[in-house]
């Protein structure tokens, strides 16, 4: 039977790190802060909204949120990015996602300052991951670098399977797993004989958004898995991509859902947020 990563205690440790940063600043008179803007009416994004900023301010950190209507306007909300941009007492800008479809994503994450960029969207801090240069990691990979480093599993050399290729999990995903020396693929909806890939994974990471996508034959016997998958079901109750009695019965471990990697997405959020801070003070 899998041991358990549990993302609470990863993101409790990060907490107790980032408290003391956090209380440096405050004395030299920098409350670290993040600005939030979610457009629309989205309901798991205003959950996600409403955690962030409760985080923030259980941490002593300044916290706002600008809600947007539905209709408003790409150059609008820009041009409240721009502001933000030049605001001094704001360190971290997060947009939401998703956006409603007339705004293009790419051109509202492209005008935060990349400086407070503390999501890692931004293609300087998507390049800079790239070309393996410090920036802004996007936060749900940088928090699965943290719980794997957390297991100490060995990762250089280690066989590493990302099934995804989204823009905010699976490639960077894969890059920070290149960085720390695993021999990565990336798999996705074209892939063929994903099972046979996954199978042969000593890390295999879930990012589908697929309720119990895979399954126990997709498990080598000893794997690290980690899933990022957040899937509401008919009932109301939350699943991952992984079915996870299933994988538990193989793995050698396993993040848990819920309590895994949203967890460590939100403390990688305070994280980055926290060292833009730090930047801005010098
Ligand atoms: P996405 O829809 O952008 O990407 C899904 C990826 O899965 C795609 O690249 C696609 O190619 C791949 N895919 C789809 N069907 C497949 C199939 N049959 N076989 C192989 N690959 C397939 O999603 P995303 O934004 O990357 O999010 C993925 C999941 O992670 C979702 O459940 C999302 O809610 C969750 N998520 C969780 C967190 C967190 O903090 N825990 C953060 C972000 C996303």
């Amino acid at each position: 039977m899998a041991q358990l990563i549990s993302g609470k205690e990863v993101a409790a440790s990060v907490y107790e790190a980032l408290t003391g940063r956090i209380q440096a600043l405050k004395a030299r008179g920098v409350t670290p802060s993040l600005t939030v803007i979610l457009v629309g009416e989205n309901p798991a994004s205003q959950v996600y909204v409403r955690n962030k900023a409760r985080m923030c301010k259980k941490l002593g950190m300044g916290s706002s949120v600008i809600r947007l209507d539905e209709s408003t306007r790409e150059e609008n909300l820009i041009q409240i990015i721009r502001q933000l941009n030049d605001d001094a007492s704001v360190h971290g800008i997060l947009v939401q996602m998703p956006l409603p479809r007339h705004i293009r994503e790419f051109a509202v994450l492209d005008a935060i300052d990349p400086k407070k960029d503390v999501d890692g969207f931004h293609a300087v801090n998507a390049g800079l991951l790239m070309s393996g240069r410090e920036g802004f990691r996007a936060c749900t990979p940088k928090g699965v670098m943290r719980m794997l480093k957390s297991c100490g599993v060995p990762l250089a050399g280690a066989n590493a399977v990302v099934i995804g290729r989204s823009n905010i999990v699976g490639k960077p995903m894969a890059m920070m797993l290149l960085e720390e020396n695993c021999t990565v693929t990336v798999c996705h909806s074209r892939t063929r004989e994903l099972e046979k890939i996954c199978a042969e994974a000593d890390i295999l990471v879930a990012a589908v958004g697929r309720p119990r996508f895979v399954t126990a034959q997709m498990v080598k016997p000893g794997a690290v898995v980690i899933d990022v998958g957040i899937n509401r079901l008919p009932d109301g109750s939350l699943c991952g991509d992984v079915d996870f009695d299933q994988a538990a019965e193989k793995a050698a471990w396993i993040t848990p859902v819920p309590g895994g990697v949203g967890p460590m997405t939100i403390a990688m959020l305070m994280e980055n947020t926290v060292e833009a801070a730090e930047h801005a003070a010098g």
